[in-house]
């Protein structure tokens, strides 16, 4: 038995077709990956790959501008054996999802960040490409004409995945919020917060930052499924807490999880979380 979900960000989704393309896409190789090796953490890597490699996605190429016009991404992967990897703030390193996975095999760290973080990856060998897109940077040259620009959400991309023997991993990549200052870090990178898996549950959650970080968001799920033993309730009420004490301005979020029962679960507040999702001997499903 397996269970795979992959989201593509609580944004602003435009182009909802092209979304629905992507996260199908990314399951279906997540899908394979597990299929082929077994293990959940290259399944999430893989299917994180796919996105960061999609333009419409705010994830490695395609991830949205800061402020300053620089592309600054986050990413965490992790599994039930507590091992985590994650990076903040890189710069032009094709997959930051595959830095984190790197990182998650040290013993003596597990966040890397900033320039030294860009460098470790380039010694390491990983692929380097340049994250900047004609769409975002057109994005970024209107927002900042604007006298008020809002920072705003879009396209984070996550995945969670159960094995055969009911190993679980979750990861998260993005570019962050657009127009955001430059050093900022959001949830994406951090335990707990953007992703968090134990023996019992994976899960990735996208948003705002600021909030997510205030309310653990994705270790919350937990202990709501702790006491719950039901995953779609622990996320909803999850959401419902998050909803009602993260001021409203910061308050936007999504979550996809899974549990060790290969439940696959996902809620959100905001307009658009796509997802797509299957179990062993099911079609791939998608709410797009
Ligand atoms: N959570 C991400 C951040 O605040 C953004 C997102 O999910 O869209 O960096």
């Amino acid at each position: 038995m397996y269970s795979i979900i992959v989201h593509g960000g609580a944004g602003e989704h435009k182009n909802t077709k092209e979304a629905k393309k992507g996260v199908i896409r990314a399951v279906k190789k997540g899908e394979n990956t597990l299929k082929e090796c077994k293990n959940p953490i290259k399944s999430v890597e893989e299917s994180i790959k796919v996105l960061e490699e999609d333009i419409n996605f705010n994830a490695g190429r395609g991830s949205v501008l800061t402020k300053k016009g620089e592309i600054k991404m986050d990413a965490s992967i992790a599994n039930s054996k507590k091992e985590i990897g994650a990076v903040a703030n890189i710069t032009d390193i094709k997959h930051p999802i595959s830095l984190a996975k790197k990182i998650m095999k040290n013993k003596d760290h597990l966040l890397l960040g900033g320039k030294q973080a860009t460098k470790h990856a380039i010694e390491l060998g990983l692929e380097t490409s340049n994250p900047y897109t004609k769409k975002r940077i057109k994005e970024w040259q209107e927002k900042k004409e604007q006298k008020n620009p809002p920072y705003s959400l879009s396209d984070t991309v996550g995945a969670v995945a159960i094995n055969n023997k009911g190993k679980i991993a979750a990861g998260t990549s993005t570019g962050g919020k657009s127009l955001k200052q430059d050093g900022r870090i959001g949830d994406s990178p951090l335990f707990g917060a953007g992703t968090y898996v134990n023996k019992d549950i994976g899960a990735s959650a996208t948003g705002t930052g600021e909030g997510i970080i205030k309310s653990l968001l994705t270790s919350k799920v937990y202990e709501k499924y702790n006491k719950e033993k039901n995953l779609r309730k622990a996320i909803k009420k999850s959401i419902e807490e998050h909803t009602k004490h993260i001021s409203k301005k910061i308050n936007s979020c999504g979550v996809i999880a899974i549990d060790k029962k290969y439940n696959i679960s996902f809620n959100k507040n905001t307009t658009h979380l796509p997802v797509a999702y299957t179990k062993e001997g099911e079609e791939i499903s998608s709410n797009l």
